[in-house]
């Protein structure tokens, strides 16, 4: 399952599910009904995983346009088989098309704390389900809140997965799908039952386990260019705050992107550089709207129209989200729409 939530992680929705849609992949991901409507409009066929809980006035469109649902509660179950029930009536009756079926797979709570049954309760669920033909399982996943930091846990969690699957068998259709793996779970243990994983930031190339990333190829380098380049005296302030006094004569690249673009404010003051002509050149003062500034002094060679790697292949992502004491997965989804997006 190609995970492509949140406009593919910020890299845009639309053009990487058409460049996907021919990889034979089990799933397209996205969070919500939202998300499932536009990859609709551009006609994919790759078939549409919801990971998020539906509301439930979406339910019915689910149903119609057969995107498969992650159940998390028995009146979950419950309202989409009364949903099938009804699209049903006058179906299947006096012998015309047969009743139709919805597919849609169970969720198990092994420890993310966000949805899905409880171990207690998954043969509950199951035997529900056995109960309900309008619901077809597809499969059931789970899903993992620490594998990037907590590998004790997490391989308990494996276990766990395992054994409930195990246990569950004879309640589980033979071709059903098992899945636990986002991109730290996928690189980095094993299971004796999963055949499923869901890989969404190490899709786009960035690994959440720094000892993997050289495996990797990052898909987005995010650019900027230079607009000016001013020489200013030792004793002026630079931008906003003046919170940065120059201690000598320095030379500034005003530089085109800003918190309107999606770099994070907070890395003012925390040492961030940037990269121009591949060389460091670091942050001055306070990112403002539209511009930062940046001390080029060093960089005799710089010039208006420069550009400045802001991240990407020669300047990892983890320096800004560590700056801006985030994630990778922050940074990328809050790049703003401002940013055109050219695709090589
Ligand atoms: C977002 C998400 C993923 C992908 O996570 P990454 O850490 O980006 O690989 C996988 N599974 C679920 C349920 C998710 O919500």
């Amino acid at each position: 399952m190609a995970v492509l939530k949140a406009n593919a992680y910020g890299h845009g929705l639309r053009h990487i599910a058409k460049h996907l849609d021919d990889q034979n992949l089990a799933f397209f991901g996205v969070a919500n009904v939202r998300e499932a409507r536009m990859l609709a409009e551009e006609g994919i066929k790759t078939p549409i995983y919801l990971l998020s809980p539906t509301f439930p006035d979406e339910r019915e469109e689910v149903v119609r346009r057969s995107w498969v649902p992650c159940l998390s509660s028995f009146e979950e179950i419950n309202h989409f088989a009364s949903i099938v029930r009804s699209s049903n009536v006058g179906l299947g009756s006096s012998g015309g098309s047969p009743n139709r079926q919805m597919l849609a797979h169970l969720t198990l709570d092994t420890g993310m704390g966000r949805g899905g049954f409880l171990p207690g309760q998954v043969n509950e669920a199951l035997h529900l389900l056995t109960q309900t033909p309008e619901i077809k399982l597809g499969g059931v996943g789970s899903h993992l809140p620490s594998a990037d930091e907590d590998p004790t846990f997490t391989l308990q969690q494996f276990r766990l997965f395992d054994d409930l699957v195990t246990g569950a068998r004879d309640l589980l259709p033979a071709d059903a799908l098992f899945h636990l793996s986002n991109s730290a779970g996928l690189l980095d243990y094993q299971s004796s039952t999963t055949n499923l994983v869901r890989p969404g930031l190490a899709l786009y190339g960035t690994s959440p386990l720094p000892e993997w990333q050289q495996e990797l190829q990052p898909v987005m380098t995010l650019k900027s260019r230079i607009a000016l380049v001013r020489k200013l005296p030792a004793g002026h302030g630079v931008s906003y705050g003046r919170s940065s006094i120059l201690e000598r004569d320095t030379t500034v690249a005003t530089t085109g992107i800003g918190y309107g673009d999606g770099l994070p404010r907070s890395i003012s003051g925390k040492g961030a550089y940037f990269l121009v002509n591949g060389e460091p050149a670091p942050l001055l003062g306070r990112v403002t709207m539209d511009q930062i500034m940046l001390d080029v002094t060093e960089l005799p060679s710089c010039h208006p129209g420069d550009e400045v790697e802001i991240f990407g292949s020669s300047h990892p992502i983890g320096h800004l989200a560590g700056w801006a004491d985030t994630i990778p997965w922050e940074i990328l989804t809050r790049i703003t729409p401002r940013v055109s997006r050219v695709y090589r």
